[in-house]
């Protein structure tokens, strides 16, 4: 381990400073907790300025008994935050084998209690106080990064598309990080003389100062290690769920809470299209409406907290039948073997087929309103197209920044598409304007998107609109090309065919939520179908764990069996 100086003048957030944290973060442990983790821990006693981990290092909990840890961000010789006595080290992505963000230094006379992270994994499943104990700071901690900014990661560039990318990435998939613009020329200088920047492009630079340029969304993601979330050393498993919005992660919460090795592999990010919804207010048991990336957090933490593995940015590409069970194969050329595959992959928003609109995605055009993309609308013009309910939210998410909106719908009347309760706020709405039998013509902008034109049905004359955001909400296509040789039934549109209720023509292989045909679109209905999948995949998996014969992919299954004799 090397040693970092201590500075002498400390400005920095503090786990003992409640007024600017919240109090969630920072719980007090009961005698009986301080037990467990003691039985299940090493205490430490580290010299000043000694490095416990080092940025990009798996980490574990670390409980200051006496003195305090720093986290520094070694890029700019600064404290972010001491964690004083009586208060412990620790973070969500912990319990998923995530590199810390930043490294943790030793303060003074300091005394630690060292619990490692497969022993906490144990503790959380065996004590409940435990774990809604750590759970919530582990909530209420990454909330807090994100608000501050405070990870260590840095996304540096110029306003585009490539940046926002990756902005949105880090958005959805709940990571904290820093916008730098090279148009900011203080804050470029701040970061260039600590890390050697490049004149063009878009850089991440992490925690550890490493600098990646023009990253792809999985460099970014393995350059925090999140990409591979537990599956290092062993990619096999009883259950694969392909898709992480609400049906795969109820999927996924279900059965890892009944014991099952669960692996999840999602393609873009957790939350799936609920995670891109500004408010989902049919949900039951939120009154006032939930955020999808509140959603998302939340079950998120629970798959954590049950022991689910994530594999993601990677997609599956392609899936087939081994003996004992299923092989699924993924973009990244890696297989996944389980004795039983959820599908859970959704769909996909259409794209419009107008000329010059692809040129100017992420640079005006947008398939999501989240905070982000709302910032470019803040007291402008947005337009919207679509008449089913994203649409119907995503306007009235922008009403709330832009000056106007615009809704355009082929449709004689909203209601013939959308939920009563959205189009009559949508009709009345001060700030939002329907355009009933209205298609887009065309889109103009350079580097920006900087007017759409309009034109209604039957009508020759096209209406010009200045606007710096057109969203585009117009449907969507399932995403299951990846089945079309697996033998799995899929109706004419593409959408996966179920009997017996989730059970596709391939036994053993089920499929839920938007991508199963026939299935209601909304996020309780995925959510339930992910939920009450798993008391048929049990059965199924009851029913054929006979002895079986056959070549090394039996293993799966094996140990399956040799879990559930
Ligand atoms: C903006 C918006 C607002 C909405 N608002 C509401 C609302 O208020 N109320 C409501 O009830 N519903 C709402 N919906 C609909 C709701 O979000 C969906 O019905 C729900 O998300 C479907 O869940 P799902 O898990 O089946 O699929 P999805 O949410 O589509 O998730 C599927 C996941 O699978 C991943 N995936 C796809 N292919 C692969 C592959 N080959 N390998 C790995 N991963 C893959 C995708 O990246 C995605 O994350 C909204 C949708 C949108 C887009």
């Amino acid at each position: 381990m090397t040693n970092v100086p201590l500075p002498d003048d400390l400005t920095y957030y503090s786990s003992r400073r409640q007024d600017d944290v919240d109090a969630l973060a920072w719980p007090v442990f009961s005698q009986r907790a301080l037990e467990l983790l003691r039985a299940s821990g090493e205490v430490l006693r580290p010299g000043p300025g000694e490095v416990l981990w080092d940025a990009g290092d798996p980490y574990d909990l670390y409980l200051v008994i006496a003195g305090g840890v720093m986290l520094v961000d070694r890029r700019e010789d600064r404290v972010v935050y001491v964690i004083e006595e009586g208060d412990f080290v620790g973070e969500l992505g912990m319990l998923m084998g995530q590199r810390a963000f930043l490294p943790g230094v030793a303060m003074d006379g300091t005394e630690v209690l060292r619990v490692p992270v497969e022993a906490l994994r144990r503790l959380v499943e065996i004590s409940g106080e435990l774990s809604d104990v750590l759970l919530s700071a582990f909530d209420a901690r990454r909330r807090m990064l994100m608000r501050l900014g405070e990870g260590g990661l840095v996304l540096a560039g110029d306003d585009d598309r490539d940046l926002h990318r990756l902005q949105e990435f880090a958005e959805r998939n709940q990571l904290p990080y820093r916008t730098v613009l090279r148009s900011d020329s203080q804050a470029w200088s701040a970061l260039n003389a600590t890390t050697i920047l490049p004149g063009t492009g878009t850089v991440v630079v992490t925690g550890q100062r490493r600098v990646i340029q023009s990253p792809s969304t999985r460099d970014l993601a393995s350059a925090l290690g999140i990409d591979l979330w537990g599956l290092s050393d062993d990619t096999r498993c009883d259950l694969l769920v392909v898709g992480a919005g609400p049906a795969g992660l109820a999927a996924a919460v279900t059965a890892a809470s009944e014991g099952l090795d669960v692996v999840v592999v999602e393609d873009i990010a957790i939350g799936g299209q609920a995670g891109s919804s500004s408010r989902i207010e049919n949900y039951l048991g939120f009154p006032g409406g939930i955020s999808g990336a509140e959603l998302t957090r939340a079950g998120l933490l629970q798959a954590v907290k049950f022991g689910t593995r994530l594999v993601s940015p990677r997609s599956a590409t392609a899936l087939s039948r081994v003996a004992g069970g299923f092989r699924v194969r993924l973009d990244d050329e890696s297989d996944v073997v389980a004795c039983a595959v959820v599908i859970a992959s959704g769909v996909r928003y259409r794209h419009l087929d107008v000329p010059g609109l692809s040129d100017l995605e992420g640079r005006g055009v947008y398939y999501a309103a989240t905070e982000l993309e709302a910032r470019v609308v803040s007291h402008r013009i947005a337009v919207v197209v679509g008449g089913a309910n994203s649409a119907g939210q995503a306007a009235l998410f922008l009403a709330r920044h832009a000056d106007q909106v615009h809704l355009l719908t082929r449709r004689d009347d909203l209601r013939e598409t959308m939920s009563n309760y959205l189009a009559q706020r949508l009709l009345h709405h001060e700030r939002v304007t329907v355009h009933p039998r209205c298609e887009l013509s065309g889109v103009h902008g350079t580097d920006w998107l900087h007017t759409v034109t309009l034109r209604g049905h039957g009508q020759e004359q096209e209406v010009q609109v200045d606007t710096p955001g057109l969203f585009l909400m117009i449907g969507a296509d399932p995403c299951t090309t990846w089945l079309h040789d697996a033998g799995v039934d899929l109706d004419p549109n593409g959408f996966v065919v179920t009997r017996d209720g989730f059970a596709t023509s391939l036994p053993g292989v089920f499929a839920v939520g938007d991508a199963r045909a026939g299935s209601v679109k909304r996020v309780a209905s995925a959510v339930g179908e992910g939920s009450v999948v798993i008391s048929v995949v049990h059965s199924y998996l009851a029913d054929t764990a006979a002895p079986l014969t056959g070549t090394g992919e039996v293993e799966a299954r094996k140990c399956f069996q040799a879990r559930n004799p």
